[in-house]
């Protein structure tokens, strides 16, 4: 594994992972690209819009704590 170079980046690297902004669990980054019709779709990973320091931000939710109902602060509904 190269220790330096894009390929090592985030950008455009669906293979990182990240870790929920509830529980801390490992998921894969690919919500950072995820179509919004995909939104019905059965998935690991949640990007929910919230804000952080006053700032728009995307938190990382596992699907179990989406399920249990975990929101970010100032969560955006998208409905
Ligand atoms: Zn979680």
């Amino acid at each position: 594994m190269p220790t330096k170079g894009s390929a090592c980046r985030a950008e455009g690297n669906q293979t990182l992972r990240t870790v929920c902004a509830s529980c801390g669990r490992s998921i894969p980054t690919e919500v950072g690209h995820a179509h919004p019709l995909d939104e019905v779709i059965r998935r690991e990973t949640w990007g929910l819009v919230g804000y952080h320091a006053k700032q728009k931000a995307v938190f990382p939710t596992c699907a179990a704590c989406y399920g249990t109902g975990w929101r970010p602060p100032g969560f955006v509904s998208m409905n």
